[in-house]
């Protein structure tokens, strides 16, 4: 069976990112999610297991210690990474995986992942984004002024990623998004099966597709 892809979604805080990927889950059931740990405060309806696993700081370092996640960053003062258990297992069950983490850990995972799938979703301006984070009215002040900082610098990281989506609109950005991926999944290179009948067949070269 072929294995799922691995599709990472990044963005500055406050893109909207969290609600892009919420929508894409709900229109595709089929899609994974991977919960990330985190040792962050859960905000105001978040759930333990369901948005995050909130747990402690001793808690976090056991779990670098014993290899348990695939990458982890620090990320305004918090401990955020990946479990790497689940994200394998779905990924060898052939399920697609949908990771929404830092830019940071995004590195990390690409260096570990070069075939998976790096979207990088951006506000239609940096005004715009200033407003998303005032409205949704959850940080302080002191870190919203540290989100914004951290926003216009993380922009230029946007040329780290394969896919560059503007969300001005959360239905179209979500479009784009199951578009970035129906095609991905089309790509020569993961449908293996097809391109060794085409070998045997004596119509193509493996090597043209680094397979
Ligand atoms: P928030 O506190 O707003 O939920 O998330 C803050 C930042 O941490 C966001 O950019 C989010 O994408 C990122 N983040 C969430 N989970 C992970 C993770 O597992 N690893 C990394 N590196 N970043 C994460």
């Amino acid at each position: 069976m072929a294995q799922g892809i691995l599709i990472v979604v990044s963005g500055p805080s406050g893109t909207g990112k969290g609600t892009i990927c919420r929508e894409l889950l709900r229109n595709n059931p089929h899609l994974k999610y991977s919960i990330s740990a985190t040792t962050r405060q859960p905000r105001e309806g978040e759930i333990d297991g369901v948005n995050y696993l909130f747990i402690t700081k001793e808690k976090f370092k056991s779990m670098i210690v014993a290899d348990d996640l695939l990458e982890w960053a620090e990320v305004y003062g918090n401990f955020y990474g990946t479990p790497r258990h689940y994200v394998l297992e779905q990924l060898n069950k052939g399920f697609d995986i949908v990771l929404e983490i830092d830019t940071q850990g995004a590195m990390k995972v690409k260096e570990k992942f070069p075939d998976g799938v790096y979207i990088y979703i951006i506000p239609p301006s940096l005004d715009e984004l200033a407003d998303r984070i005032f409205k949704r009215g959850t940080d302080s002040l002191d870190v919203i002024k540290k989100r914004l900082n951290c926003a216009s610098s993380e922009l230029s990281l946007a040329q780290n990623y394969h896919y560059i989506v503007v969300n001005d609109q959360v239905t179209a950005a979500v479009q784009k998004i199951e578009t970035i991926i129906a095609a991905e999944k089309l790509k020569a290179e993961r449908n293996t099966t097809l391109i060794d009948h085409l070998y045997q067949a004596g119509y193509i070269d493996k090597k043209a597709f680094n397979m």
